[in-house]
């Protein structure tokens, strides 16, 4: 649950420790656009996956490359943002697409670490769709490598997780990562 107050409190106290006026006039409006923003990431996170049964005999891979995605490194509270790639072999069951993109949206608006928001889209889907396997490839830049510590602009990491067919299939492994290139 977002505790609006508590938001507002802590960013003003923040811009004090920071050494700002919480008072100036650029800032005055800031903890209460901090709060409704996480108010905004926290409606985002909650949708229906409608599913489709019955759509014949469809076996083949579904994919869905370049979903572009914003999210907030746990570590320094600092965006890292790229592209997602989804791939799955329906069992009888698919979705619709935008529910995909929703899917990532609603893992990646909340304090994340690369690896988990990778693994955490791969295993949500698992779940819902019960598929023969699921790809799942993230490729981002955090800024919290781009703007400070190393300041690394442009470097981009990958993270992977694969389910069923994905990681016991080779070919089924190679034709999804050569799709996604
Ligand atoms: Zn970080």
């Amino acid at each position: 649950m977002i505790d609006k107050e508590k938001i507002k409190e802590s960013i003003r106290l923040f811009l004090e420790g920071i050494g700002e006026d919480p008072d100036r006039e650029g800032l005055r409006e800031t903890p209460e656009r901090v709060a409704k923003m996480w108010e905004e990431f926290e409606s985002l996170r909650n949708f229906n996956m409608k599913l489709f049964e019955e759509f014949g005999e469809y076996n083949e891979m579904v994919l869905v490359k370049d979903i572009t995605f914003y999210s907030l490194c746990e570590h320094h509270l600092l965006p890292f943002f790229g592209k997602v790639h989804i791939a799955y072999i329906p069992n009888g069951v698919i979705c619709g697409l935008s529910k995909l993109v929703r899917t990532v949206r609603a893992f990646a608006l909340r304090p994340q670490v690369q690896e988990r928001l990778t693994e955490e889209i791969a295993d949500f889907i698992q779940k819902e769709l019960n598929p023969k396997g699921v790809g799942v490839v993230l490729a981002a830049e955090h800024l919290c490598m781009s703007m400070r510590g190393v300041m690394s602009p442009g470097h981009i990491t990958v993270t992977s997780a694969l389910r069923g067919v994905f990681m016991k299939d080779i070919k089924t492994r190679e034709e999804f990562l050569k799709l996604i290139q």
